[in-house]
Parts: C-alpha cells; structure tokens; sequence
C-alpha cells in the first residue's frame, strides 16, 4: 500500500513539474496546437496546490482527487481540463473507502482512462492523451500479474504512460486541436500525452 497523504503529495508535486515543464508542454502544442497545453496545465495545477494548502492536511484520498477535478474543470483553459477532470474524478470515485493497494491503484487507473475516453470520444492511435493512459494502465496490468508491489505497479504505470507518449510521434492525430493539421501532424509528440507521462512519473515518485 501506498501512504495516505500520497494524492496530495502526488497533486502538490504535479504543480512543480507543470511550471518545470510550461515551455516544454507549450512547445509541443505550438507546433500541432495553440501551444497553451503548459500555461494552462501550470495555472490548473498551481490553483490546485493553493486549495490543497488551505484545506485541512488529513484528507483522504477521495477527498483530494475530486478537489483535483474540480478545481483543473475549472481553472484550466482548454480541452485537457475537462478531461484531467473528469479523468480524476472517476478516480476519486474508485479509490473512494478503499485501502491503497496495488488492486486499487489499478483501478483508479483504469477509472482515470475510460473517464477520458468517456469524455473525449477518443480510442487508441488517435494520437492523444489516451494513447499514454492506454498504455500505462497495459504496463501497470502486466506488472500487477507478475507480483509487482503497489509502488513498482506506479512506476511500470509511469513507464507505460512514457512508451505511449513516444508512440504519438509517428501518429496522425483524428481528434482534437492537431486533427485540422491531417497528415502534418505525423512525426510531433502530442502534448497532452507528454503531460499524461509527466503527471503519472509524479505518481510514482511520490509513492514512496
Ligand atoms: P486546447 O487544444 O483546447 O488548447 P490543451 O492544449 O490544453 O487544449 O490540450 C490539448 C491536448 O488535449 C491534446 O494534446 C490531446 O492530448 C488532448 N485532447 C484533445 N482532444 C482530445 C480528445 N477528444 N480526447 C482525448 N484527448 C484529447
Ligand atoms: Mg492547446
Ligand atoms: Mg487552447
């Protein structure tokens, strides 16, 4: 099991890596978007490290995923905010009353990837966020199977998230902002996929 306060340390940490990240994120978006996936990701997740601040330090996991929704629905700019929204949302509701084992980690995972596709109408290969919740819910699946202990199951979920990152490059993107760009936007990371690694390496890393 992973400790209680960990949603929070995961979230505060989330808004370190969004400001350490902005340009890179913005970058990416600029070249088959409106380049803001950092700006928007950054000012989402700063708001959230605030209310986590002023809230009270022993709220359960639940409690702190669905401020986590809420709070990036409706500070974040653009599409990735409902659907991190909604993404966290659904987690909030698996995770609900349940001890942090390596079964329940799954599950939020699992919640946090239909919830986007839910959301966004998006499948794998459409080169999207989904592609790296895809993959990092495969990675964590396989670990799980193979005696893999809650904290290993994070990190093959990070490394599975980072896999599917990479593997956007070579897609051609049918939703969102990059599908206008067709066949141009072949051979570009998606951004939102980039961001997906980076919030699931701080679930990882927080862990511990
Ligand atoms: P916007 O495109 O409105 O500026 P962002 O730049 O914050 O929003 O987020 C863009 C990212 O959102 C994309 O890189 C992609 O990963 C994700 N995205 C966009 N549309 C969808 C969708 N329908 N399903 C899943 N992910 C999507
Ligand atoms: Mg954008
Ligand atoms: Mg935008």
């Amino acid at each position: 099991t992973v400790p209680g306060d960990w949603a929070r340390r995961w979230m505060i940490q989330c808004a370190q890596v969004m400001r350490d990240h902005r340009e890179e994120l913005n970058s990416l978006d600029r070249v088959i978007g409106d380049g803001d996936h950092g700006e928007n990701l950054a000012r989402g997740f700063s708001a959230l490290e605030q209310r986590l601040e002023e809230s009270a330090s022993d709220t359960d996991t639940s409690t702190v995923l669905t401020l986590a929704a809420t709070t990036l629905m409706s500070t974040v700019g653009g599409a990735s905010g409902p659907l991190y929204g909604t993404a966290l949302l659904r987690a909030a509701k698996a995770v609900r009353s349940r001890q942090l084992d390596g079964d329940c980690v799954i599950d939020l995972l699992v919640a946090a990837c239909e919830g986007i596709e839910m959301r966004g109408h998006a499948v794998t290969g459409e080169k999207t966020m989904v592609d790296a919740w895809e993959s990092a819910v495969k990675a964590a699946q396989v670990a799980a199977l193979s005696g893999a202990d809650t904290q290993q199951v994070l990190v093959a979920a990070a490394q599975g998230a980072c896999a599917g990152a990479d593997a956007t490059v070579a897609m051609r993107a049918s939703k969102g902002r990059s599908s206008y760009l067709g066949e141009r936007s072949v051979g570009h990371r998606d951004p939102g996929a980039q961001s997906t690694a980076l919030i699931l390496k701080a679930a990882a890393q927080t862990a511990t």
